[in-house]
């Protein structure tokens, strides 16, 4: 009888370990394009979420994605940040933005400035209350990586110029996010950054601290030989899952062309990834 209870008592303090232990899970869950949650216990932020721009080879967000960003239904509810990596059809609306700070009061925006005046010239109607809750940074490429703080985020943002340079798009303001949730989970998103070292090697020492647990590098990081060696010798995260992927790519990674059937892709709105453990 002793025994018995003694064995119960055991399975239930297992059984409360695990609980507690999968509360600090984190995981990202893919939206649309390069749109994506990532969570880590009660903390939420979102990268890229509304755009209306596929060209014709992208996704865009499932309708009832959309419905429940702006209601703050479950997955969306409970919000704390939204990041925006720059001013592009296929990654950023600015009259959504708008709408989403106005009928969620508790997110906080960060982008690039060039993102912050597009939302800036909406209207006259505007609630300007709402750009109390907006960070613009204002970087120029070659300028040193900028930190921010909130509450449970440590945000760390660099300019690197958008894919084409360095003879196009060289007015694009592209950030790429580095955050860390909770002191414990740390993420980057990349936005449209152009895959050439000479970008990274100048912030060197930035990119060898705080290496993520998951990176999210456009996928043209996994079709190109710069792009792979910047992944692994400057950025050096635990693991990556490519993004802007076109519609043509295949979720079987045998149909898919041979550059990118070795590489974690997100494909499908909805699925997500266990971020590895914190160290
Ligand atoms: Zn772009
Ligand atoms: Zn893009």
């Amino acid at each position: 009888m002793i025994k018995q209870s003694v064995r119960n008592i055991t399975v239930l303090l297992f059984c409360i370990i695990s609980l507690s232990a999968r509360a600090h899970d984190s995981n990202a869950q893919y939206m649309a394009n390069e749109g994506l949650m990532v969570v880590h216990g009660d903390t939420k932020i979102v990268f890229d979420p509304l755009f209306r721009e596929s060209y014709g080879q992208y996704l865009l967000l499932p309708e009832e994605m959309e419905q429940a960003l702006f209601a703050g239904a479950p997955p969306f509810d409970g919000i704390d940040a939204v990041f925006i990596s720059h001013h592009h059809g296929d990654h950023f609306s600015p009259a959504d933005m708008v709408r989403l700070l106005e009928e969620q009061t508790g997110i906080r925006l960060y982008a690039p400035n060039q993102a912050v005046l597009a939302m800036r010239s909406e209207g006259s109607d505007l609630d300007s209350n709402i750009f109390d809750r907006v960070t613009a940074v204002n970087l120029a490429y070659k300028d040193a990586p900028v930190t921010l703080e909130m509450e449970g985020l440590l945000i760390e943002a660099v300019r690197i110029p958008h894919s084409g340079w360095p003879t196009g798009r060289l007015d694009v303001e592209n950030i790429s996010w580095r955050v860390t949730l909770n002191e414990s989970t740390t993420v980057l998103h990349m936005g449209d950054a152009d895959p050439n070292d000479v970008h990274f090697a100048q912030d060197a020492a930035y990119w060898n601290r705080n290496n993520p647990h998951m990176a999210f590098p456009p996928y043209w990081f996994f079709s190109s030989a710069s792009g792979r060696e910047i992944l692994n010798n400057r950025i050096k995260p635990t693991r990556s899952v490519g993004v802007h992927v076109p519609v043509t790519i295949p979720a079987d990674p045998i149909l898919r062309p041979l550059e990118l059937r070795g590489f974690d892709l997100f494909i499908s709105p909805g699925e997500t990834r266990l971020i590895p453990d914190q160290d």
